[in-house]
């Protein structure tokens, strides 16, 4: 008897298990750990995991297998002891730890198909080529229950046939036409001289294939020879070739060619900062190492050369890089350097074209893989480097079930496969930088920037003596006058606003009330194109008002985006400057990105006006002013790492100007001057910083000094959240040690959302080996109310986000 246990699609506590189902005989052999089955759960059928079997079990009656969703497993045993460890660390239910692994397209609606691999059409066995006949492929359904069953699994390990999941609409795997002979060369070059004296083009054709065939993709021909169809036809026809439709990736850098780049002669900082990341390549030996070294100190160099290393080897590389700064000029470095071995994972591909990366990456035609943060569970089995990039960013925190940390994954692959993770940042996070004082990670340092170039030297203006002067602009006269004067030099700059803080809104101006979602504590953000109000947290949405709700007044004023007032400031104060603004607004249409920045790259603009996302990665040679607008509008949101993110975000937009020949300056505009993350910004000082910073997190009780874990609490009846609140609060203070310092229950930050309250308390700790199971107990306890829906626990070990 064969037996699976099954972890099935229903996130519940009670079903937070596995299941055991009996593995029908056809099947025996085929059933795995890490495929996907579907199987009956009580009057359903669900889909499911498989993450062991067995041949014995105590459940009585037991249920078949009703059918199998993979032939070959899609999680490997490191990829299902990984999700177990997410499932402990997280509190997550296991069914999202293992969904999370796996790209969305898998859990879309797909149909499932077995293909042949043409190369390699040879090696296949009999039965299978007899099965096939004249097809490529053959759905699923029809294999589904015939004896073939086996012998296509084991045809599958072996690579000769491969299971591609046809997602509907958009996630269809494209193919291109080729042509080919269908005969000899000498065959061929017979029957060109049989074809009539008029056929030119057909000769003209075959000639082609002869020296760049046999096959050859159509469009391409047909421009090479400058034919049409028609000639084709003929060919065809005449059977001396056949047309067929060949796959091609949907490759959102197809078009593009990249300059190929070598290795780059070490300077000696690098020298030694890579001297011991190639040791533990080198050794097979796991170590986590944290770069730390300002932007443009020759960082990402460094991980180039440590993958190449890897790859000879034969092993594979992890690159992951924060979504916002994945630019198109990040992956043109990658690309160039490593060519056709990278695929490239983030958020702007389809579902189809990141299931696309995927494959690539489970039929091993990639080594390297460079994406954003769920790119950590990219399926190799072989790596030998994990390296993260800007290591500091939140988010590498995934906000919502599995929340989990891609450092914390990282590390934990870099254990299971012995092999160095390297974090790199100009700005690590407390946290690692803590780590890397207690010696827990290895510290690299990068001292200097390449070509010795200085830091743009920084001038910070304090609005408020601006307002005292007398100017209500937006910009400050130092400001004004740089900006004048590089448009006189026709010198680049960068405007950078920080969108916290500054979303639009609508406002009373006789007596000041602000119009807010009616389901939701937060104002309604103003969309000028669209003419309409919206809510960013539940979705609610209105026309504009003309009146004011509360006074009746008619002197309404609708606040644009931060990004959109600036740019009619700029209009009426520098009206000869070109501007490009990017924002959401600007940038939510595929490519947009892209296009804005090369136009800005290419001179097409005076100004580059943005918010966070241009503050990474833009390398311009002619930029040599960026100006911060207001540096302070996240200074004071209830989080605290409110300083450190300020400090990073002014630290990485400082460092986009003058990186090239011309010199550069940056200019920051804030109305807390004294605040010690501007000033030591302004110095570009990150290790005072980090002494100031720890300081008070030591002396409040903040990471990286305590742990922290936020458990939130919503129901749509205010004082039942509360009262719920209240009691985790008390069991929390009887379960945990008097070390443990418990907060709450308060109201969050946002106290009320989509029409459920919100309450909230924090919890403090050093050491509390009975942590988890303590807040098991707590959701178990509330099990009830939570499945009828009105009630969720939410529980975040180590939260980013504090709203
Ligand atoms: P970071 O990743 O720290 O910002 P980069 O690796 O991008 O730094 O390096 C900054 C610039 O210096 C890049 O243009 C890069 O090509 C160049 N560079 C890096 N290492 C070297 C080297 N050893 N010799 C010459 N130029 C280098
Ligand atoms: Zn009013
Ligand atoms: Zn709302």
């Amino acid at each position: 008897m064969k037996v699976a246990s099954v972890i099935v699609d229903i996130p519940t506590r009670q079903t937070d298990r596995p299941f055991d189902y009996l593995v029908p005989d056809e099947w025996e052999d085929v059933v795995q750990a890490g495929m996907r089955v579907i199987v009956p759960f009580g009057t359903r059928l669900l889909q499911g995991f498989v993450i062991d079997t067995k041949s014995d079990t105590e459940v009585e009656k037991l249920k078949p297998i009703h059918s199998l969703l993979d032939v070959a497993p899609v999680l490997n045993e490191e990829l299902l002891q990984l999700g177990k460890w997410l499932t402990e660390t997280t509190l997550c239910f296991m069914i999202s730890a293992l969904q999370a692994m796996l790209p969305a397209a898998m859990k879309a609606k797909y149909e499932k198909e077995i293909h042949l691999i043409q190369e390699r059409i040879d090696h296949l066995h009999e039965d299978v080529r007899l099965f096939f006949g004249d097809r490529t492929v053959v759905s699923w359904r029809e294999i589904e229950h015939t004896s073939l069953l086996p012998l296509l699994q084991k045809e599958i390990a072996k690579g000769h046939l491969e299971v591609v999941y046809r997602v509907e609409e958009k996630g269809k795997k494209k193919t291109a036409k080729w042509v080919e002979l269908t005969s000899t060369a000498e065959q061929t070059m017979e029957a060109m001289n049989r074809l009539s004296a008029q056929a030119v083009k057909q000769k003209e054709i075959l000639q082609f294939l002869l020296e760049n065939g046999p096959s050859f993709p159509l469009k391409q021909l047909l421009e090479e020879t400058n034919s049409s169809l028609s000639a084709i036809k003929s060919l065809v026809q005449k059977k001396l070739i056949v047309e067929k439709e060949i796959e091609v990736y949907r490759d959102p850098f197809a078009d593009r060619t990249f300059a190929k780049t070598s290795p780059l002669p070490l300077t000696e900082d690098q020298q030694r900062a890579i001297a011991p990341i190639l040791a533990g390549i080198e050794k097979g030996e796991h170590d986590v190492f944290l770069m730390y070294g300002v932007t443009g100190s020759g960082k990402t160099e460094v991980y180039m050369q440590a993958i190449d290393a890897v790859l000879k080897q034969g092993k594979e590389a992890i690159v992951l890089v924060p979504e916002i700064s994945l630019t198109p000029q990040m992956v043109k470095r990658f690309k160039g350097r490593f060519g056709s071995k990278v695929a490239v994972l983030h958020s702007g591909l389809s579902l189809g074209e990141k299931y696309d990366e995927w494959r690539k990456i489970q039929r091993k035609e990639v080594q390297l893989v460079v994406g954003a943060r769920s790119a950590i569970f990219a399926p190799f089995e072989n790596l030998g480097i994990i390296i993260i990039d800007e290591e500091h960013e939140t988010s590498y925190k995934q906000e919502e079930n599995p929340r989990y940390h891609a450092r914390d994954v990282a590390i934990f692959r870099g254990r299971y496969h012995r092999c160095p993770v390297v974090l790199g940042s100009a700005t690590p996070s407390l946290e690692s930088f803590a780590r890397a004082k207690k010696g827990v990670y290895k510290q690299l340092t990068l001292k200097k920037r390449m070509n010795d170039k200085a830091l743009p030297p920084v001038d910070i203006v304090d609005m408020r003596e601006e307002l005292r002067a007398g100017n209500r602009s937006m910009f400050s006269r130092l400001l004004f006058e740089k900006l004048k004067d590089r448009l006189e030099k026709g010198e680049q700059s960068v405007l950078f606003l920080n969108r916290r803080g500054y979303s639009s809104f609508v406002m009373c101006r006789d007596c000041g009330h602000v119009i807010q979602c009616p389901h939701c504590d937060i104002s309604l953000t103003y969309h000028r194109v669209q003419q309409r109000l919206k809510c960013h947290y539940c979705g609610y949405e209105q026309a504009v008002l003309h009146r004011c709700p509360s006074c009746e007044s008619e002197h309404i004023r609708f606040f644009g985006t931060g990004t959109q007032k600036v740019e009619e400031e700029l209009g009426k104060l520098l009206p000869e400057a070109r501007v490009i603004r990017m924002d959401v607004d600007t940038t939510s249409r595929k490519g947009a990105h892209e296009r804005l920045l090369n136009e800005f790259g290419e001179g097409k603009a005076d100004i580059l006006l943005g918010t966070q996302m241009i503050a990474k990665g833009l390398d311009f040679p002619k930029v040599t002013l960026v100006g911060v607008l207001a540096a302070d509008t996240m200074l004071y949101l209830p989080d605290f790492r409110s300083a450190e993110k300020t400090f990073q975000l002014l630290t990485q937009v400082s460092g986009r100007a003058g990186r090239h020949q011309l010199p550069g300056e940056v200019v920051i505009q804030t109305y807390t001057p004294d605040h010690y993350s501007i000033e030591l910004a302004a110095k570009h000082d990150y290790e005072t910083f980090y002494e100031r910073e720890m300081l008070i997190r030591k002396k409040h009780g903040y990471p990286p000094f305590y742990y922290l874990t936020l458990i939130t609490v919503s129901h749509p009846e205010a004082t039942k959240a509360v009262a719920i609140t209240d009691k985790i609060v008390h069991y929390l203070q009887k379960q945990l040690s008097s070390q443990a310092i418990i907060l709450g229950p308060v109201a969050s930050p946002i106290a009320r959302m989509n029409d459920r309250y919100r309450y909230q308390c924090m919890i403090k700790y050093k050491r509390e080996p009975n942590f988890s199971s303590v807040l098991r107990k707590i959701v178990d306890h509330y099990q009830q109310e939570i499945n009828r829906g009105e009630l969720t626990i939410t529980i975040d070990l180590n939260p980013y986000m504090m709203m």
